[in-house]
């Protein structure tokens, strides 16, 4: 199997064999080919197995496909973690260094000034953390009428952190119709009712 045979279009297949990436992981063969063609996913999958390429590769080229107005945030992909959050920014950045996409993340800890004004300057692709991201929407920074694909990574991790209750509160901003890209290693039964009120008809994918 290759990324190619996967559906990815040349700039972003350069940025892959850029870092080396030689051929598609287990979940990145199940999830992409669903994931590009609008599809929600539920993937049973790890840190450590590839998801975070599995889905920005897709938002990526779905987003560059179909060019918006302005810049409003197209994609979120909400994480429990700091150190997670940037890793996924930062593969954004790589995969989509051939694309004229901007990302930005965003976490709690730090001073939100800088982040603030990325959010200003526009940004197509919001990776944040639970906490920093409803700080920053009730100051009135954060915009998310115009989302398109919304990912939920790590929903477990969400669970045992203490963040459901903000996750669910999160949901309520985005619209109804959009594309959700869901990760989980375990599916316990709130994680279960999350997917059950938020998917429409996934494609499940375990590896
Ligand atoms: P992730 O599970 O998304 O955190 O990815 C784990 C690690 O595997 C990261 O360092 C990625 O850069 C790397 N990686 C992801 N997909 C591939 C691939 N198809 N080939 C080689 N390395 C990969």
């Amino acid at each position: 199997m290759t990324f190619e045979s996967l559906g990815l279009c040349p700039p972003i297949l350069s940025a892959l064999a850029a870092l080396d990436y030689k051929a598609p992981s287990p979940i990145q063969e199940k999830a992409i080919p669903p994931a590009l063609a609008g599809r929600d996913v539920l993937g049973c999958a790890q840190t450590g197995t590839g998801k975070t390429c599995a889905f920005a590769a897709p938002i990526l080229q779905r987003l560059n496909d179909h060019p918006a107005k302005g810049r409003p945030v197209r994609a979120l992909i909400l994480t429990p973690t700091r150190e997670l959050a940037l890793q996924i920014q930062e593969s954004f950045e790589a995969y989509g260094r051939n694309l004229p996409l901007r990302s930005a993340v965003i976490f709690g800890g730090v001073g939100q000034q800088p982040q603030v004004d990325k959010l200003k300057a526009g940004v197509d692709i919001l990776v944040a953390t639970p906490g920093r991201l409803e700080d920053l929407h009730n100051q009135g920074f954060i915009h998310v009428e115009k989302l398109e694909i919304f990912v939920l990574d790590e929903a477990d991790r969400m669970l045992d952190m203490g963040f459901i209750h903000d996750v669910k509160k999160i949901l309520t901003w985005l619209p109804k119709k959009k594309q959700t890209l869901f990760f989980s290693a375990t599916m316990p039964p709130e994680v279960q009712g999350l997917v059950d009120s938020l998917l429409t008809d996934p494609v499940k994918v375990a590896v």
